[in-house]
């Protein structure tokens, strides 16, 4: 009689039974084979990190130059870092070898000037998991917020819980200001969302065995734990330090005065302090010194004027613009932005004070009725002007950014 030859079923047990040369197998087992190979699959390709594969500095900053618009500074100084922390990666330490230490990135400039976008462009290049956490619901354990593990859930879960893939991971750690320990805060109230976080993250930063409750939170106190090295770990902090300019400024002042104090200070730029930070202006501002150390790698993000506002609605490879185009393309629909009305919505961000994130909701505001009446009318092209754009953000919510 036949018989599969792995599990030893008959035919009349299975629903398919396919013969071989010397043999038999049946959909059962074929079923569980490609389980086998899938689960291999996924682990070979999320896990292996292949230094060959990693472009060069150079070309790193020539992929975020398609998706971030200026920031020089930044995207060399991070094309490094990233570079060099792939590199030491991929190190097979001998003895007495030269052990390259880990570079963790501290972003620093106003929000809106593209910090995430920076570290989310990074990871997505590099295909590895990434995570976004913002530190304001971070607290010490014990208190009422998400513990410093939940850092590394969140990470976990990008990686679907491939832990080798998230133990190279890339986090983003947003408003790391606003952990800062504040001078008028005296320590006998515990400062719960001040240094104790910081202590927390201290040890994610060095590098540590954590012990992450896969489903976040102490809802769950039976779950499992997952043990999760974060030596390897590229954490990426941002934060916009409001009044680090005080700091900068200070210490330009100290340092200027004296011999040749004219010519130097011709040279500082006053409208733009934020390019001279340096780690001790951080430390000022509030965060530990171990934190500083912890972070070698410092960038500053330049305010974006409005070049740069107009650049970002329409150059980069997904740029707001873009995405609308294609939508409407979607529908068969060609739609033709003029440069007074793409002009007129640059004004409108700077007016209202909304920078880089105000440009998608004066969009959407702008494109609503288009968008919805559109689709189920038959129209081939539609040129937006400035009339239209002024038109629409008047008529509908201008009054929601006038009053932002
Ligand atoms: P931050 O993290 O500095 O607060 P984000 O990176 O979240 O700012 O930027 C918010 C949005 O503004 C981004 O999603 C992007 O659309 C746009 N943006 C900001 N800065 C830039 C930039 N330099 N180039 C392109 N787009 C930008």
């Amino acid at each position: 009689m036949d018989k599969c030859s792995f599990c030893g079923a008959t035919r009349k047990n299975v629903d398919i039974l396919l013969a071989g040369i010397d043999g038999h197998i049946c959909n059962n087992c074929i079923e569980r084979g490609y389980d086998i190979l899938q689960e291999d699959k996924s682990i070979n390709t999320k896990s292996k990190f292949n230094f060959k594969d990693l472009k060069k500095p150079k070309e790193i900053k020539a992929y975020l130059d398609e998706y971030v618009i200026g920031q020089n500074n930044a995207k060399k100084i991070l094309s490094v870092a990233v570079y060099n922390h792939y590199k030491r990666l991929s190190q097979v330490i001998k003895e007495d070898d030269i052990e390259i230490e880990k570079s963790n990135i501290i972003l620093v400039g106003e929000t809106g000037t593209g910090k995430t976008l920076l570290a989310r462009t990074i990871a997505k290049m590099l295909h590895v998991p990434f995570a976004i956490v913002d530190a304001t619901v971070l607290t010490e354990a014990g208190y009422v917020g998400e513990d410093i593990e939940s850092l590394l859930v969140r990470l976990l879960q990008a990686a679907d819980f491939d832990v080798k893939a998230a133990e190279r991971g890339i986090v983003f750690i947003d408003e790391i200001d606003k952990i800062a320990r504040k001078s008028d805060n005296p320590s006998i109230t515990r400062d719960v969302s001040g240094e104790g976080v910081q202590q927390g993250l201290l040890k994610l930063l060095e590098g540590s065995v954590v012990n992450v409750p896969p489903q976040g939170g102490r809802k769950h106190p039976e779950q499992k734990m997952i043990a999760v090295d974060t030596k390897n770990i590229l954490f990426v902090c941002g934060g916009a330090f409001d009044g680090v300019n005080r700091h900068i400024a200070k210490r330009i002042n100290t340092q200027v005065i004296g011999y040749g104090k004219e010519k130097q200070e011709e040279r500082i730029d006053k409208n733009n302090l934020i390019q001279y930070v340096i780690p001790d202006d951080i430390r000022k501002y509030g965060l530990i010194p171990e934190i500083v150390g912890r972070l070698p790698v410092l960038a500053h993000l330049n305010p974006l004027d409005r070049d740069a506002l107009r650049q970002i609605l329409t150059e980069p490879k997904n740029s707001i613009i873009k995405q609308y185009e294609k939508l409407f393309e979607m529908d068969g629909i060609t739609l033709i932005f003029k440069d007074e009305a793409l002009d007129y919505i640059v004004d409108q961000a700077i007016k209202f004070k909304l920078g880089a994130r105000g440009l998608r909701s004066i969009c959407e505001s702008i494109m609503l009725e288009a968008m919805y009446e559109f689709p189920s009318q038959n129209i081939k092209e539609f040129v937006l002007d400035k009339n239209y754009a002024e038109n629409k953000l008047d008529k509908t919510v201008s009054t929601k950014f006038k009053s932002a």
